[in-house]
């Protein structure tokens, strides 16, 4: 997962990209990178967080009234320079890009734009095929290069057309303006907001609202599947939809990626956890499972804790703190690291879970990594009993959109039972969250999901070769 912010018509727009992305450092740590246009694009791009990269001497250099940046988080290609975007193009017209999400036909857009458009892309960054997909089009579809609104949003629906997989993508054309866009089942999250100045209405594109709420912006909508936005330099916006199917957002941003107090078509996610806390409560009652108290895996479970304990009637309390400096477990390659860091990252309260029947809530397990780690520290410290709760339902298919969750084999859940990794884990219980009951939650709320993770149903085409194609490609990335 990654994040991604624009903005446009701002006396200068490099501090808001910096606390935009500041804001939605969750979604990527590896890396991030600026791209602001004022008579010529200016980048910066750095490896690591967004505040050891961005400098004050940045400030100044970072010049322009629109730009646009992005934090990454590795999933299909490796963490170099190269990779790292936004990606700028000086010929044939000014033009950067940066997006969240995976390609799925990589493959023949690749051949594609070699052998059409003798284009040969330097990264193994899925950015670039979109990039070059979309000034082919548009250098093809435009009479001058003075290029039109309704030329741009055509090349926007060519590259619609040619690219298959999940992406939010926003963009600058040097001259013109801000450039944004879903693919056509709207996986990726992307969000409208504006702010009134002095100087008139800027507009900004951002991932999540929480950047708004930093920023003063108001969120204005929230971006369909498969729509096409541009934000021309004097102000006039133009939203169109492109090639739209029907909508599969991804479940994971409610589940796990996004931040608390951000909202999706108008649903706060903090209170969406909270109801996902309430139906594992329904499964915890008909487990005859009676805790005496609950806690969090700090920090994604503490909204579907704290509605488990409400609905249960038990106290939700802090038993288990986390250390925020330490980096992520998640990522990195082997299975020793990440036990070893899960195991510096967390510490237990004894006080607070000795002779407890606890249920500890994770927002969901995928290698069962934390899990087996946290039963153990909960057991040392005394615990009576432990539930392990999860959120999410069994992770069992991988995730070809973006998520680090490509490879089959290193899923728990696809590998064992239920039993078997309760068993693992060495929990009294294990109790998943219901996909139906997760489905039907959403549903009240007419959000269609993208449930492949969990459901194995995938809602672009030619998923099963691309699933195969993505877990040989991040295996060799891995290694
Ligand atoms: P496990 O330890 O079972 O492999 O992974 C589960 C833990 O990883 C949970 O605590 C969850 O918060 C976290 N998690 C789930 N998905 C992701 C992800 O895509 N990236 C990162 N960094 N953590 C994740
Ligand atoms: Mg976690």
């Amino acid at each position: 997962m990654c994040g991604i912010v624009g903005f446009i018509n701002q006396e200068s727009v490099v501090k808001s990209l910096i606390a935009g992305l500041t804001a939605l450092q969750h979604r990527g740590q590896d890396a991030a990178g600026i791209v602001t246009y004022d008579q010529k694009l200016h980048e910066k791009k750095g490896k690591g967080l967004v505040q050891q990269i961005f400098q004050t001497s940045d400030l100044d250099r970072l010049a322009g009234t629109l730009g646009i940046g992005h934090v990454r988080y590795t999933t299909q290609g490796t963490n170099e320079i190269k990779n790292i975007q936004p990606i700028a193009l000086h010929y044939p017209f000014g033009v950067a890009m940066a997006h969240n999400g995976n390609v799925t036909n990589a493959h023949v857009i690749q051949r594609e734009l070699s052998e059409t458009y003798h284009i040969h892309p330097e990264s193994n960054n899925d950015l670039e095929l979109i990039l070059y997909t979309f000034v082919a089009a548009l250098q093809e579809i435009a009479t001058t290069t003075a290029f039109s609104p309704k030329e741009i949003l055509q090349a926007i629906a060519v590259t619609q057309q040619k690219i298959e997989g999940a992406y939010a993508t926003i963009g600058l054309i040097a001259g013109v303006g801000l450039i944004g866009f879903c693919d056509p089942s709207g996986i990726r999250p992307m969000v409208l907001g504006k702010k009134e100045t002095e100087k008139g209405i800027t507009y900004s594109l951002v991932s999540e609202t929480t950047c708004f709420d930093y920023l003063d912006y108001t969120c204005i909508d929230y971006i369909q599947p498969g729509e096409m936005i541009l934000i021309e330099e004097d102000g006039t916006i133009h939203r169109q939809i492109g090639i739209q199917k029907k909508q599969h957002f991804c479940i994971f941003e409610f589940i796990y990626f996004a931040r608390d107090e951000s909202s999706f078509f108008a649903h706060l996610v903090a209170e969406q956890r909270i109801k996902m806390g309430h139906l594992l409560a329904k499964k915890l009652k008909a487990q005859q499972l009676t805790p005496n108290i609950v806690i969090d895996v700090p920090a994604s479970g503490y909204f579907a804790a704290a509605g488990l304990a409400s609905a249960l009637g038990v106290p939700h309390r802090r038993g288990l703190v986390s250390n925020k400096y330490f980096g992520r477990s998640f990522i990195l390659s082997n299975q020793s690291e990440r036990a070893k860091v899960v195991q510096q990252k967390f510490n237990c309260i004894s006080s607070i879970v000795a002779n407890q029947k606890v249920a500890v809530v994770d927002d969901s397990i995928v290698r069962g990594t934390t899990s087996r780690h946290i039963v153990q520290l909960l057991r040392s410290a005394g615990a009576k009993a432990v539930y392990f709760v999860s959120a999410a339902p069994p992770i069992i298919h991988p995730c070809i959109y973006g998520i680090d969750i490509s490879i089959s084999t290193e899923l728990i859940a696809t590998q064992q039972t239920p039993n078997e990794i309760q068993q693992y884990i060495e929990a009294d219980a294990l109790i998943y969250q219901d996909l139906t009951e997760l489905q039907d939650l959403f549903k009240t709320m007419d959000i269609d999901l993208c449930t492949a993770c969990l459901s194995g149903e995938y809602p672009t085409p030619n998923a099963a070769e691309a699933t195969q194609r993505i877990e040989q490609e991040r295996l060799r990335n891995k290694s």
